[in-house]
């Protein structure tokens, strides 16, 4: 039967994790973990060292292979044929920001879309500068990383990712190589870029922005996810033990 017209078709998901499991080696690093993300959500990632954040998220573009559960992106499931094609509409920003220190600030934004997308030089620039223009950073367009500060840097790699055209970003850890000085423009940065409806999942440890920026903050640890809240939730009313010890360390 179809949906008559009052019944709305429910939205694929951006992301889903439907009991995924992960061991590196003998180390059982994901413990069937679920999560559904819709589209336009943001959702924040915390959790100690070592509980499997940075493990999930590479799942979603296809940078760790898992062995149990399924994780899909806009409703397919990630199998390795389909790689390739969900890359594409996956960016990620890491902690270090890997631009290529040969390459101006155009040319890396630029390198992907012309290589690896077959996009043409005058298009890829344009898009690149407009990208650029949105982050306020137009100005940096003809310098070299090494001539620009982390905080720079890493709104470049962010720049840069968008120029794909991105239906997911993930985060990892983006400010945590920053001094404490940058941090702000970085997150600044990503909560305009939440702000215009993108589907972002962000591992970070800056409560500060979940609280202004997360539908939903998770909640990790030892490979499970141990809470999922509402930021308003998850800071005042944390359920469990685990939440409200890292918390209290972190807060
Ligand atoms: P987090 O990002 O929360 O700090 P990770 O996802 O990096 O945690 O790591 C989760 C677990 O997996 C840790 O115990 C870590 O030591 C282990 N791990 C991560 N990457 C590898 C790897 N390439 N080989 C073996 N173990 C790894
Ligand atoms: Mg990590």
């Amino acid at each position: 039967m179809s949906p008559g017209p009052e019944t709305p078709v429910p939205e694929t998901p951006a992301v889903e994790f439907l009991g995924v499991n992960k061991w590196f080696g003998s180390a059982h690093v994901l413990r069937d973990v679920s999560l559904t993300v819709a589209k336009s959500e943001k959702v924040v990632i915390c959790g100690p060292s070592g509980s499997g954040k940075s493990t999930l998220i590479r799942c979603v573009n296809g940078l760790e292979p898992y062995q149990g559960g399924t994780v899909r992106v806009d409703g397919h499931d990630l199998t390795p044929g389909r790689i390739p094609a969900v890359r594409r509409t996956v960016g990620m920003v890491f902690q270090s920001f890997n631009l290529f220190s040969h390459l101006t600030v155009l040319a890396n934004c630029t390198l992907a879309p012309i290589h690896g997308h077959g996009i043409g030089r005058r298009a890829a620039e344009a898009r690149a500068r407009d990208e650029l223009a949105r982050l306020a950073i137009a100005d940096l367009a003809d310098r070299y990383p090494g001539q620009l500060s982390g905080g720079q840097q890493q709104r470049v790699a962010i720049a840069r990712a968008l120029c794909l055209d991105p239906a997911v970003m993930l985060f990892d850890e983006p400010t945590s190589a920053l001094d404490p000085e940058m941090v702000q423009e970085v997150l600044d940065t990503m909560a305009d870029l939440a702000a215009r409806g993108m589907t972002m999942l962000c591992v970070t440890h800056e409560m500060g922005f979940a609280r202004r920026v997360a539908d939903r903050v998770v909640f990790m640890d030892a490979g499970q996810i141990v809470e999922v809240a509402p930021p308003e939730a998850f800071f005042e009313r944390p359920e469990h033990p685990r939440t409200r010890e890292f918390l209290g360390r972190i807060l």
